[in-house]
C-alpha cells in the first residue's frame, strides 16, 4: 500500500506569483495533485469548468457545506470558495501529495483539522516587487493594486501560522523551495513511526531485555 500523501497548502500575497509556482510544480511532476476548489464567483475569461474551478450557484454551494462535502470554506471578497473533500482524500490515500492553492482563512481551518498539513506562504522579496509583478499583470486599475496591498497588510501576521515561507525571488527558485520543504514534511518522524518502531524494537533486543 502506498504512503499517504502529504496535504500542502500553499498560500500568499495577491501578486506574490503562487499560481505560477503551482502550475509548474502540478506540470513537472506527477507525483502531485492539484485540488479544484467550488466557487461562486463568475469565471473570467480563458477559466474553464473543472480545470481552474467548478463554478456553482450559492444554493449548491450551501448544499456541499450542509452535506460536509467541503474540507474547508471561506468567503473572499463577496464570494463563496471551498475545496472539496473526496478529492483530496482520495488523492492523499493513492499516495499523492496534494496542493490546494487557498487563501489564509482557509488554510488555517486545514490545519486544525489536518494537524499533519504542510502550510506555505508565498511571498517576494520586497513590498516594492509585490507592487511591481502587480502593475506587470496589467489588469487592475492603481486602486485595485492598492485594495491588494491592504489585503497584504492584513495578512501578514497570520504568516507565523504557517510552516514555512517560500520567497518567490523567481519562479525556478519558488518551485524549488516549495519541494524542498514537502521533502522535509516526508521525514517527520510521525510519518516514520513504523520505522522507528522497528528500529527500537531491535535496539532493545539487542540489549537483551
Ligand atoms: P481568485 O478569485 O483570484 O481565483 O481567488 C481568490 C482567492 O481565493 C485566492 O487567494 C485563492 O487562493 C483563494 N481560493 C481559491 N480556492 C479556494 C478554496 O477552495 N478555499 C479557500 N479558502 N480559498 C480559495
Amino acid at each position: 500500500m502506498a504512503q499517504r500523501g502529504i496535504l500542502a497548502v500553499i498560500s500568499g500575497f495577491s501578486g506574490a506569483g503562487k499560481g505560477t509556482l503551482v502550475k509548474r510544480l502540478i506540470d513537472e511532476d506527477d507525483q502531485y495533485a492539484l485540488s479544484i476548489s467550488a466557487t461562486t464567483r463568475n469565471p473570467r475569461p480563458g477559466e474553464q469548468e473543472g480545470v481552474h474551478y467548478f463554478f456553482i450557484s450559492n444554493d449548491e454551494f450551501e448544499k456541499m457545506i450542509e452535506n460536509d462535502e467541503l474540507l474547508e470554506h471561506a468567503c473572499y471578497v463577496d464570494h463563496y470558495y471551498g475545496t472539496p473533500k473526496r478529492f483530496v482524500e482520495e488523492q492523499l490515500e493513492s499516495g499523492k501529495d496534494v496542493i490546494l492553492e487557498i487563501e489564509v482563512q482557509g488554510a488555517l481551518q486545514i490545519k486544525k483539522k489536518y494537524p499533519e498539513a504542510l502550510l506555505l506562504f508565498v511571498t517576494t522579496p520586497s513590498v516594492e516587487e509585490l507592487k511591481r509583478r502587480l502593475r506587470q499583470r496589467g489588469s487592475e486599475t492603481d486602486e485595485q493594486i492598492a485594495g491588494r496591498i491592504r489585503r497584504a497588510s492584513e495578512e501578514v501576521d497570520l504568516i507565523w501560522d504557517y510552516d514555512a515561507l517560500i520567497i518567490a525571488y523567481d519562479p525556478e527558485s519558488g518551485v524549488e523551495q516549495i519541494r524542498c520543504a514537502i521533502e522535509a514534511a516526508r521525514m517527520r518522524p510521525s510519518r516514520n513511526a513504523g520505522l522507528i518502531g522497528t528500529i527500537r524494537k531491535q535496539l532493545f533486543e539487542e540489549r537483551g531485555e
